[in-house]
Protein backbone atom coordinates (compact mmCIF):
# COMPACT_ATOMS: atom_id res chain seq x y z
CA UNK A 1 0.00 0.00 0.00
CA UNK A 2 1.65 3.06 -1.29
CA UNK A 3 1.33 6.75 1.12
CA UNK A 4 -1.19 9.22 0.17
CA UNK A 5 0.20 11.85 -1.49
CA UNK A 6 -0.45 15.48 -1.02
CA UNK A 7 1.74 17.27 -3.95
CA UNK A 8 -0.48 16.11 -6.95
CA UNK A 9 -0.75 18.16 -10.10
CA UNK A 10 -3.23 19.88 -11.78
CA UNK A 11 -1.84 17.59 -14.89
CA UNK A 12 -1.31 14.18 -12.94
CA UNK A 13 -5.18 14.74 -11.98
CA UNK A 14 -6.03 15.43 -15.16
CA UNK A 15 -3.90 12.29 -16.38
CA UNK A 16 -5.99 10.48 -13.73
CA UNK A 17 -9.55 11.90 -15.07
CA UNK A 18 -9.56 11.36 -18.63
CA UNK A 19 -8.08 7.48 -18.43
CA UNK A 20 -10.05 5.61 -20.38
CA UNK A 21 -13.57 4.61 -18.53
CA UNK A 22 -12.76 1.16 -17.72
CA UNK A 23 -9.08 2.06 -16.79
CA UNK A 24 -9.91 4.48 -14.60
CA UNK A 25 -12.91 2.36 -13.09
CA UNK A 26 -10.27 -0.63 -12.31
CA UNK A 27 -7.80 1.53 -11.21
CA UNK A 28 -9.80 3.15 -8.39
CA UNK A 29 -11.00 -0.32 -7.60
CA UNK A 30 -7.80 -1.44 -7.05
CA UNK A 31 -6.73 1.48 -5.01
CA UNK A 32 -10.30 1.17 -3.14
CA UNK A 33 -9.11 -2.62 -1.89
CA UNK A 34 -5.72 -1.74 -0.70
CA UNK A 35 -7.29 0.65 1.59
CA UNK A 36 -10.85 -0.01 2.46
CA UNK A 37 -13.15 -3.23 2.87
CA UNK A 38 -14.89 -4.48 -0.17
CA UNK A 39 -18.35 -3.89 0.19
CA UNK A 40 -18.51 -1.94 3.07
CA UNK A 41 -20.36 1.57 2.77
CA UNK A 42 -21.04 4.23 5.39
CA UNK A 43 -24.65 5.29 6.01
CA UNK A 44 -25.17 8.74 6.87
CA UNK A 45 -28.54 10.35 7.54
CA UNK A 46 -28.48 14.30 7.23
CA UNK A 47 -31.45 16.48 8.59
CA UNK A 48 -32.04 19.92 7.68
CA UNK A 49 -32.38 21.63 11.38
CA UNK A 50 -32.94 24.90 10.11
CA UNK A 51 -33.99 25.36 7.03
CA UNK A 52 -34.54 28.46 4.32
CA UNK A 53 -33.99 32.46 5.15
CA UNK A 54 -29.97 32.05 4.41
CA UNK A 55 -28.50 35.42 3.80
CA UNK A 56 -25.90 33.70 1.29
CA UNK A 57 -26.27 33.37 -2.57
CA UNK A 58 -25.54 29.84 -3.39
CA UNK A 59 -26.73 29.68 -7.07
CA UNK A 60 -27.25 26.15 -6.34
CA UNK A 61 -29.13 26.25 -2.91
CA UNK A 62 -33.20 26.50 -2.23
CA UNK A 63 -32.65 27.71 0.73
CA UNK A 64 -30.81 31.39 -0.24
CA UNK A 65 -34.17 33.68 1.09
CA UNK A 66 -33.28 35.84 -1.90
CA UNK A 67 -34.76 33.14 -4.29
CA UNK A 68 -38.36 32.07 -4.84
CA UNK A 69 -38.63 28.35 -4.54
CA UNK A 70 -41.04 25.55 -2.70
CA UNK A 71 -38.74 25.84 0.62
CA UNK A 72 -40.72 26.15 3.86
CA UNK A 73 -38.39 27.80 6.02
CA UNK A 74 -38.46 26.72 9.60
CA UNK A 75 -36.57 28.15 12.50
CA UNK A 76 -33.86 26.53 14.78
CA UNK A 77 -35.79 22.87 15.84
CA UNK A 78 -36.05 21.86 19.18
CA UNK A 79 -33.72 19.59 20.66
CA UNK A 80 -35.93 16.75 21.68
CA UNK A 81 -37.11 16.51 17.43
CA UNK A 82 -33.45 16.20 16.34
CA UNK A 83 -32.59 14.34 18.46
CA UNK A 84 -35.96 11.77 18.49
CA UNK A 85 -34.72 11.80 14.85
CA UNK A 86 -31.26 10.83 15.21
CA UNK A 87 -32.68 7.94 17.57
CA UNK A 88 -34.79 7.05 13.96
CA UNK A 89 -31.47 7.27 11.93
CA UNK A 90 -29.92 4.97 14.43
CA UNK A 91 -32.69 2.50 13.77
CA UNK A 92 -32.60 2.27 10.60
CA UNK A 93 -28.49 1.83 10.00
CA UNK A 94 -27.32 4.93 10.17
CA UNK A 95 -24.08 5.79 11.92
CA UNK A 96 -23.37 9.07 11.20
CA UNK A 97 -25.91 11.61 11.69
CA UNK A 98 -25.68 15.03 10.39
CA UNK A 99 -27.20 18.26 11.47
CA UNK A 100 -27.40 21.13 8.88
CA UNK A 101 -28.60 24.49 9.78
CA UNK A 102 -28.97 27.25 6.81
CA UNK A 103 -26.71 30.06 8.11
CA UNK A 104 -23.69 32.11 6.70
CA UNK A 105 -21.67 31.22 9.73
CA UNK A 106 -21.90 30.40 13.17
CA UNK A 107 -23.30 33.23 15.49
CA UNK A 108 -22.22 32.74 19.57
CA UNK A 109 -25.95 32.82 20.51
CA UNK A 110 -28.74 30.74 22.03
CA UNK A 111 -28.97 28.63 18.86
CA UNK A 112 -25.66 27.86 18.68
CA UNK A 113 -25.69 26.89 22.39
CA UNK A 114 -28.68 24.63 21.30
CA UNK A 115 -26.90 22.67 18.73
CA UNK A 116 -23.84 22.46 21.02
CA UNK A 117 -26.92 20.87 23.43
CA UNK A 118 -27.63 18.23 20.47
CA UNK A 119 -24.26 17.36 19.37
CA UNK A 120 -23.67 16.14 22.78
CA UNK A 121 -26.95 14.02 23.22
CA UNK A 122 -26.29 12.74 19.46
CA UNK A 123 -22.83 11.88 20.65
CA UNK A 124 -24.52 10.24 23.51
CA UNK A 125 -26.46 7.56 21.24
CA UNK A 126 -23.22 6.06 19.92
CA UNK A 127 -23.41 7.84 16.30
CA UNK A 128 -20.68 10.03 14.48
CA UNK A 129 -21.98 13.41 15.19
CA UNK A 130 -21.60 16.08 11.99
CA UNK A 131 -22.73 19.39 11.65
CA UNK A 132 -22.65 21.63 8.54
CA UNK A 133 -23.21 25.08 9.39
CA UNK A 134 -21.36 27.33 7.37
CA UNK A 135 -18.41 29.36 8.61
CA UNK A 136 -17.17 28.57 11.86
CA UNK A 137 -14.40 30.35 13.93
CA UNK A 138 -11.53 28.01 15.76
CA UNK A 139 -13.15 29.10 18.82
CA UNK A 140 -16.49 27.75 17.53
CA UNK A 141 -14.64 24.70 16.23
CA UNK A 142 -13.23 23.51 19.70
CA UNK A 143 -16.70 24.22 21.56
CA UNK A 144 -17.85 21.92 19.04
CA UNK A 145 -15.20 19.42 19.33
CA UNK A 146 -15.46 19.47 23.28
CA UNK A 147 -19.06 19.13 22.90
CA UNK A 148 -18.54 15.60 21.32
CA UNK A 149 -18.44 16.97 17.40
CA UNK A 150 -17.15 13.70 14.97
CA UNK A 151 -17.24 15.66 11.57
CA UNK A 152 -17.74 18.73 10.56
CA UNK A 153 -18.91 19.50 6.51
CA UNK A 154 -18.08 22.47 4.66
CA UNK A 155 -17.71 21.67 0.84
CA UNK A 156 -15.80 23.56 -1.52
CA UNK A 157 -18.47 23.29 -3.91
CA UNK A 158 -16.21 24.23 -7.02
CA UNK A 159 -12.86 25.36 -8.34
CA UNK A 160 -11.39 28.26 -6.79
CA UNK A 161 -11.76 29.85 -10.22
CA UNK A 162 -14.88 29.07 -10.69
CA UNK A 163 -16.64 30.06 -7.01
CA UNK A 164 -17.39 33.47 -8.09
CA UNK A 165 -19.80 32.39 -10.71
CA UNK A 166 -21.51 30.46 -8.21
CA UNK A 167 -21.64 32.48 -4.67
CA UNK A 168 -20.74 36.40 -4.73
CA UNK A 169 -21.69 36.72 -0.62
CA UNK A 170 -18.20 35.08 0.38
CA UNK A 171 -14.61 34.02 -0.86
CA UNK A 172 -13.08 30.40 -1.64
CA UNK A 173 -10.46 31.90 0.92
CA UNK A 174 -12.98 32.00 3.68
CA UNK A 175 -14.08 28.37 3.29
CA UNK A 176 -10.46 27.20 3.53
CA UNK A 177 -9.95 28.89 6.72
CA UNK A 178 -13.21 27.23 8.25
CA UNK A 179 -11.61 23.92 6.97
CA UNK A 180 -8.36 25.29 9.10
CA UNK A 181 -10.06 25.78 11.93
CA UNK A 182 -11.72 22.80 11.94
CA UNK A 183 -8.73 20.59 11.34
CA UNK A 184 -6.98 22.27 13.98
CA UNK A 185 -10.02 20.89 16.17
CA UNK A 186 -8.69 17.51 15.43
CA UNK A 187 -12.39 16.92 13.81
CA UNK A 188 -12.94 14.98 10.70
CA UNK A 189 -12.89 16.56 7.76
CA UNK A 190 -15.61 16.26 5.37
CA UNK A 191 -15.55 18.65 2.52
CA UNK A 192 -16.08 17.75 -1.54
CA UNK A 193 -18.45 19.81 -4.21
CA UNK A 194 -20.97 19.32 -6.54
CA UNK A 195 -20.59 18.72 -10.15
CA UNK A 196 -23.21 20.06 -13.34
CA UNK A 197 -23.30 23.50 -12.17
CA UNK A 198 -22.23 24.85 -15.52
CA UNK A 199 -18.42 24.21 -14.88
CA UNK A 200 -15.95 22.73 -17.02
CA UNK A 201 -13.82 19.41 -16.44
CA UNK A 202 -10.73 22.22 -15.85
CA UNK A 203 -13.18 23.33 -12.70
CA UNK A 204 -13.90 20.08 -11.44
CA UNK A 205 -10.04 19.00 -11.78
CA UNK A 206 -9.18 22.39 -9.89
CA UNK A 207 -11.25 21.44 -6.70
CA UNK A 208 -9.81 18.03 -6.60
CA UNK A 209 -6.50 19.80 -6.65
CA UNK A 210 -7.56 21.77 -3.82
CA UNK A 211 -9.18 18.76 -1.92
CA UNK A 212 -6.19 16.76 -2.22
CA UNK A 213 -3.24 19.23 -1.51
CA UNK A 214 -4.29 20.12 1.74
CA UNK A 215 -2.18 19.32 4.28
CA UNK A 216 -4.46 16.80 5.08
CA UNK A 217 -6.91 14.97 3.09
CA UNK A 218 -10.14 15.38 3.96
CA UNK A 219 -11.50 12.11 5.63
CA UNK A 220 -14.38 12.30 3.74
CA UNK A 221 -15.10 13.83 0.30
CA UNK A 222 -18.49 14.75 -0.82
CA UNK A 223 -19.33 14.40 -4.70
CA UNK A 224 -22.94 15.61 -5.73
CA UNK A 225 -25.16 15.88 -8.45
CA UNK A 226 -26.36 18.98 -8.54
CA UNK A 227 -30.62 18.72 -8.46
CA UNK A 228 -31.62 21.61 -9.89
CA UNK A 229 -34.50 23.36 -8.29
CA UNK A 230 -36.56 25.84 -9.68
CA UNK A 231 -36.50 29.41 -8.90
CA UNK A 232 -32.65 29.10 -7.99
CA UNK A 233 -30.56 30.52 -10.55
CA UNK A 234 -28.99 27.08 -12.12
CA UNK A 235 -33.16 25.66 -12.30
CA UNK A 236 -32.20 25.02 -16.23
CA UNK A 237 -29.04 23.37 -15.88
CA UNK A 238 -29.16 19.87 -17.58
CA UNK A 239 -28.76 16.93 -15.36
CA UNK A 240 -25.08 15.37 -14.98
CA UNK A 241 -24.45 11.66 -16.70
CA UNK A 242 -23.59 9.10 -14.44
CA UNK A 243 -20.54 8.50 -16.36
CA UNK A 244 -19.27 12.32 -14.60
CA UNK A 245 -20.03 11.13 -11.79
CA UNK A 246 -18.02 7.83 -11.79
CA UNK A 247 -15.09 9.79 -12.96
CA UNK A 248 -15.26 12.36 -10.43
CA UNK A 249 -15.53 9.46 -7.44
CA UNK A 250 -12.97 7.46 -9.18
CA UNK A 251 -10.42 10.38 -9.34
CA UNK A 252 -11.63 11.16 -6.31
CA UNK A 253 -10.69 7.80 -4.78
CA UNK A 254 -7.40 7.09 -6.51
CA UNK A 255 -5.85 10.80 -5.09
CA UNK A 256 -7.04 10.61 -1.77
CA UNK A 257 -6.80 6.93 -1.54
CA UNK A 258 -7.72 7.70 2.79
CA UNK A 259 -11.18 8.81 2.29
CA UNK A 260 -14.71 7.69 2.55
CA UNK A 261 -15.94 9.20 -0.87
CA UNK A 262 -19.46 9.62 -0.93
CA UNK A 263 -22.16 9.21 -3.18
CA UNK A 264 -24.02 12.21 -2.00
CA UNK A 265 -26.93 14.57 -3.58
CA UNK A 266 -28.64 13.36 -7.07
CA UNK A 267 -29.17 9.53 -6.63
CA UNK A 268 -32.68 9.47 -6.85
CA UNK A 269 -32.09 9.89 -11.06
CA UNK A 270 -29.96 7.32 -10.94
CA UNK A 271 -30.61 3.11 -11.28
CA UNK A 272 -29.45 0.64 -8.95
CA UNK A 273 -26.96 -0.48 -11.58
CA UNK A 274 -25.58 3.20 -12.14
CA UNK A 275 -25.30 3.57 -8.70
CA UNK A 276 -23.23 -0.24 -8.66
CA UNK A 277 -20.95 1.45 -10.56
CA UNK A 278 -20.24 4.16 -8.63
CA UNK A 279 -19.67 1.82 -5.50
CA UNK A 280 -17.34 0.41 -7.91
CA UNK A 281 -15.20 3.23 -9.13
CA UNK A 282 -14.63 3.70 -4.76
CA UNK A 283 -17.44 5.28 -3.70
CA UNK A 284 -18.17 3.85 0.01
CA UNK A 285 -20.55 6.60 1.63
CA UNK A 286 -23.98 7.52 1.03
CA UNK A 287 -26.79 9.73 2.84
CA UNK A 288 -29.61 7.60 4.01
CA UNK A 289 -33.04 8.53 3.98
CA UNK A 290 -36.07 10.42 2.20
CA UNK A 291 -34.70 14.13 2.37
CA UNK A 292 -31.02 15.59 1.98
CA UNK A 293 -31.83 18.90 3.64
CA UNK A 294 -34.11 20.26 1.13
CA UNK A 295 -34.26 17.72 -1.84
CA UNK A 296 -35.39 13.97 -2.24
CA UNK A 297 -33.51 11.36 -1.90
CA UNK A 298 -34.20 7.49 -1.99
CA UNK A 299 -35.60 5.89 1.16
CA UNK A 300 -34.05 3.40 3.53
CA UNK A 301 -35.89 0.54 2.46
CA UNK A 302 -35.39 1.26 -1.19
CA UNK A 303 -31.46 1.24 0.19
CA UNK A 304 -31.23 -1.83 1.88
CA UNK A 305 -32.51 -3.54 -1.25
CA UNK A 306 -29.83 -2.34 -2.84
CA UNK A 307 -27.15 -3.35 -0.45
CA UNK A 308 -28.83 -7.09 -0.42
CA UNK A 309 -28.94 -6.89 -4.07
CA UNK A 310 -25.13 -5.79 -4.38
CA UNK A 311 -23.73 -7.11 -1.02
CA UNK A 312 -22.95 -4.66 0.38
CA UNK A 313 -23.00 -3.44 4.43
CA UNK A 314 -22.97 -1.24 6.13
CA UNK A 315 -19.61 0.43 7.97
CA UNK A 316 -19.51 0.42 11.77
CA UNK A 317 -19.55 4.08 13.42
CA UNK A 318 -16.30 5.58 14.77
CA UNK A 319 -14.45 2.88 12.24
CA UNK A 320 -10.74 3.94 11.69
CA UNK A 321 -10.29 5.83 14.43
CA UNK A 322 -10.51 5.44 18.48
CA UNK A 323 -13.93 5.70 19.66
CA UNK A 324 -13.95 8.75 21.19
CA UNK A 325 -15.86 8.93 24.75
CA UNK A 326 -19.15 10.23 24.64
CA UNK A 327 -19.43 13.72 26.88
CA UNK A 328 -21.07 11.31 29.53
CA UNK A 329 -20.66 14.35 32.10
CA UNK A 330 -22.82 16.13 29.82
CA UNK A 331 -26.29 17.52 31.73
CA UNK A 332 -28.42 19.70 29.71
CA UNK A 333 -28.68 23.34 30.64
CA UNK A 334 -31.75 23.52 29.35
CA UNK A 335 -34.61 21.59 27.39
S1 LIG B 1 -25.73 26.43 0.54
FE1 LIG B 1 -25.75 26.97 2.71
S2 LIG B 1 -24.79 28.99 2.76
FE2 LIG B 1 -25.42 28.65 0.62
S3 LIG B 1 -27.47 29.58 0.48
FE3 LIG B 1 -27.73 27.42 0.95
S4 LIG B 1 -27.91 27.34 3.17
FE4 LIG B 1 -27.02 29.32 2.64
Amino acid sequence: MSGTRNDWSREEITEIYNMPLMELIYKAATVHRQYHETGEVQVCTLLSIKTGGCSEDCGYCPQAARYHTDVEAHKLLDKETVVGNAMKAKEAGSTRFCMGAAWREVRDNKDFDRVIEMVQEVNQLGLEVCCTLGMLTEEQAQKLKDAGLYAYNHNLDTSEEYYKEIISTRKYEDRLDTLAHVRKANISVCSGGIIGMGESQVDRIGMLHTLSTLPEHPESVPVNALVPVEGTPLEDQPRVSVWEMIRMIATARIIMPKAMVRLSAGRTAMSTEEQALCFMAGANSIFAGEKLLTTPNPDFEEDRKMFELLGLKPRAAFKGKEVEEPASSYKPAYS
